[in-house]
């Protein structure tokens, strides 16, 4: 592979979430954006979107532009310092990301997440169906967590593992680490000498995890461990991951260049993934019977629709997994469900009609949605 040949993994990627770092964003020493690093970042993520790619933004900075604004110390902070930072931070984040997005013609949402809403899968189903609507709609979701109401108990407290959760929940083909550094060293590049990057990694070991050490820079938090964290995350999700070097102008296009960077390769896809998590790591709480015409829909690719069920067992709540079983009461496969057993159970055998009069306007459409279905035969 020549140096300019871009990596299989990145031309083939379609769903790409980038986390960028704090460093990278503001400068340490005026806490002001780095305005001309953004308008080059918002050029690479426009033309991907060109291509037909969706990409999601993970972005940190709230609390080091706020920190600024209020005049806060140059020591570490208290918790109740950084959220503070944060919800002044974040309004400014925000907005910044609005105009340099605007001026390419792009709409950008605001997603604030807190551990509670990525931590297990099955709670994804909110977040994600929002990310997924906004990306169909050609917006650019940047998410943060959310820094201001979350407490040291419910708190990720680094954009390195949330942006692989948010990867993991969107089903991302790729994430990108934005950081100081352009990838894994076998020891500190900074002190020890014989320091080299590491090109690939496929699984982490003992030995990778031992690489990472524990340092971070001035203003992340993170520092090599997390991302090591995340990389657990994204490879178990069949995300590959890479870190690359954010410090350069287009930070995005040394992935087509092949610029030094350490991939993280994932040996299977994400939809793979989350279908073998959806069959075979969870409890099931409840069977949902369908009829033949829904079984069919089913076996053609479709989602499960409330008039196509004829009986439901079991308690449950939205999100949790439930059996399908068709007519001869097989099982078909295995999904998370829409809907709590206590609403499916006013609404099987209807048609949407009926349950927009049963539940009200904000009803789902689907009772176990296609994405969110193993099928044992599949
Ligand atoms: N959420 C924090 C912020 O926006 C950053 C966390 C991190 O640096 O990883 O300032």
């Amino acid at each position: 592979m020549t140096a300019t040949s871009p990596r299989r993994e990145w031309t083939n990627a379609k769903r790409i979430v980038v986390k960028i770092g704090s460093a990278l964003l503001v400068d340490s020493a005026s806490g002001r954006l780095r305005s001309t690093w953004l308008n080059s970042l918002a050029d690479d993520v426009a033309g991907l979107i060109a291509d037909g790619k969706d990409v999601v933004l993970v972005s940190s900075g709230a609390i080091a532009l706020g920190r600024h604004v209020l005049g806060l110390p140059r020591r570490a902070l208290e918790l109740e310092e950084s959220q503070a930072a944060a919800a002044v931070g974040q309004i400014s984040l925000a907005a910044a990301y609005r105009d340099v997005f605007s001026a390419r013609g792009h709409t950008v949402a605001q997603v604030l997440l807190t551990l509670g809403d990525t931590e297990e899968r099955r709670r994804y189903l909110n977040a994600r169906r929002t990310i997924d609507t906004l990306l169909a709609r050609k917006a650019v979701p940047v998410v943060n967590e959310n820094d201001t109401v979350a407490t040291t108990e419910i708190r990720y407290g680094d954009n390195d593992r949330l942006s692989a959760r948010v990867a993991s929940m969107i089903t991302a083909d790729v994430l990108v680490l934005l950081s100081d550094i352009d990838g894994l060293y076998t020891a500190p590049p900074g002190t020890d000498k014989s320091a080299r990057r590491i090109d690939e990694v496929r699984a982490i070991t003992a030995e990778i995890e031992a690489m990472a050490g524990g340092a971070a820079s001035a203003f992340s938090r993170g520092g090599m461990k997390t991302k090591i964290e995340a990389g657990k995350i994204a490879l178990a999700s069949g995300t590959h991951m890479v870190i690359a070097s954010g410090q350069r102008i287009n930070p995005l296009r040394q992935l087509v260049e092949n610029a030094p960077s350490t991939w993280f390769l994932a040996q299977s896809d994400p939809v793979a993934a989350r279908k073998r998590w959806i069959a075979g790591q969870l409890d099931a709480l409840g069977v949902i019977y369908l009829d033949q015409g829904a079984e069919k829909a089913l076996a053609s690719g479709k989602s499960l629709l409330p008039a196509g069920v004829t009986r439901v067992e079991g308690h449950f709540e939205r999100g949790d997994a439930v059996v399908l079983r068709g007519t001869s009461g097989t099982e078909l496969g295995r999904g998370l469900v829409a809907y709590s057993s206590e609403d499916a159970l006013r609404i099987i055998g209807k048609k949407s009609s009926e349950i927009a009069e049963i539940l009200g306007p904000d009803f789902r459409t689907e009772i176990v949605h296609r994405d969110d279905m193993a099928l044992s035969r599949s």
